[in-house]
């Protein structure tokens, strides 16, 4: 097997989803690796395997790069010791997708990248484009923020596609990885406390298209203003610009509803085109979509009432979305709430035939529901607030949405679990 890192040492930092299979695939293809995590528990599974496990700032000798977390600052709102030092010592903090793209060039591959970002719908794309390349017969890859790390996806051939979901933190640390097409959906105030305000947010956002030149293709959302000033940017560069936009839109497709998920169609329908999918795949792929698990996806069908399991809705906005596609449902929320609470949905209140809510805030949200005159109650839990709406549903309007408008971790490890709870009481566990 060729090796493309032989001779490189690498620091990598953070053992978590992406921090350890990067650590282990640098180290097959034949680099020396220091890895290091504050966690004890996360440094022990490292030694196990076989890793030096120290503080890269406290050994000798040079390194190609530090592999910091996505998580992981190195700058806002307080840099990592370790990010310190590599800044300090001119070693660059690189994220995994710019050592998969360095790794695919040094072993001959002209396979193709494209990379995905935004505030909201990067998933959805990522995955939506992935589908569209499957059913035209291309060879092709999917992850980095979401489903596996970069550095765990396979080594493709020249006619392959790799399809990466970058968020912001991940963008700040590519050096050389172009992306033959890349595709910028939205922006909203997000993770300021890491970009120290709006522009060093939409200026991190904007590395997607970094290094772009003749032949490569940009595809930005026109849904907001600060997509558009950046839209007004790449016009004057030399990229192939593709404007998307979701207003007025549906898809018809069962798996995308809702403009927003026009939108992130015909993202993912420009960036096939780049690629040079066929129409008819395309379009087959869309009908075809499944959705993604926890975003306004039904898992369950009982005495003809749907459960739709939306729990990637930590905040109102992205439950509003949910909201806006179902015209009468019973709706279970709560959780930790965001600031605002459920305030912003207050146009869509008319169309909840009941509430029944859970966890920490809860019990505002109830209030705030009582307010306006609909009908709730503060249940506490999932276990009982799913058999309560399936009762209520069975007898009204047929569709219990559980799209909680708040974080998980009160009472769950995070969406996907409180997501998977909901699911097993939809289909009627226990
Ligand atoms: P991300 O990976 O960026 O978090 P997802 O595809 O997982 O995005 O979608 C998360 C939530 O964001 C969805 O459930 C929906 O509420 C909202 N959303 C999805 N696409 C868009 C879009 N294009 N514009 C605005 N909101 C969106």
């Amino acid at each position: 097997m060729s090796v493309p890192f032989t001779g490189k040492r690498f620091a990598v930092v953070g053992l978590g989803r992406a921090g350890l299979p990067a650590a282990r695939r640098l180290r097959e293809f034949g680099a020396s690796v220091v890895v290091w995590d504050d966690s004890q528990a996360s440094r022990d599974v490292a030694a196990a395997e076989g890793f030096d496990v120290s503080r890269a700032s406290e050994t000798v000798g040079r390194f190609h790069a530090l592999v910091l977390s996505p998580g992981i600052a190195h700058n806002l709102p307080k840099p990592h010791p370790e990010a310190v030092w590599a800044q300090v010592n001119g070693v660059p903090i690189l994220t995994d997708a710019e050592l998969l793209y360095q790794a695919v060039r040094t072993l001959g591959s002209r396979a193709r990248f494209v990379g995905i970002t935004g505030t909201n719908g990067k998933s959805t794309t990522t995955a939506l484009l992935a589908h569209m390349l499957t059913k035209a017969d291309i060879p092709n890859a999917a992850g980095a923020n979401l489903g596996p790390a970069a550095l765990a996806l396979p080594i493709l051939p020249d006619d392959g596609v790799y399809v990466l979901e970058m968020s912001s933190y991940m963008l700040e640390r590519l050096v050389s990885l172009r992306f033959d097409a890349a595709a910028m959906l939205n922006l909203s105030s997000d993770h300021l406390d890491r970009h120290g305000d709006m522009a060093g947010y939409v200026a991190a956002k904007r590395e997607i298209f970094a290094r772009q030149g003749d032949g490569c293709t940009a595809v930005i959302g026109m849904d907001d203003e600060d997509s558009r000033a950046m839209a007004a940017w790449l016009h004057s560069t030399s990229v192939r610009v593709v404007e998307v936009s979701g207003k007025g839109h549906e898809t018809g497709a069962e798996g995308l509803r809702g403009e927003h998920n026009a939108q992130n169609a015909q993202a993912a329908a420009a960036l096939a085109r780049a690629l040079g999918v066929p129409e008819a795949a395309i379009a087959e792929a869309i009908r075809t979509f499944p959705g993604l698990a926890h975003r306004a996806q039904q898992v369950a069908m009982r005495d003809g009432v749907r459960f739709i399991n939306d729990s990637k809705a930590t905040n109102a906005d992205a439950t509003s979305r949910a909201m806006s596609v179902f015209r009468h449902f019973v709706w279970i929320a709560g959780g930790v709430a965001k600031a605002g609470g459920i305030d912003e949905l207050a146009p869509f209140f008319s169309r909840v035939e009941k509430a029944f809510l859970i966890g920490q805030d809860g019990e505002a949200f109830a209030r705030r529901l009582r307010e306006a005159g609909v009908a709730n109650d503060y249940v506490g839990t999932l276990e009982v607030a799913v058999p309560a709406a399936f009762e209520v549903a069975r007898n009204g309007c047929g569709i219990v949405l559980f799209s909680p408008a708040a974080a998980s971790f009160d009472q769950f490890l995070n969406f996907e679990a409180r997501g998977e709870r909901f699911a097993a009481l939809a289909k009627g566990g226990a």
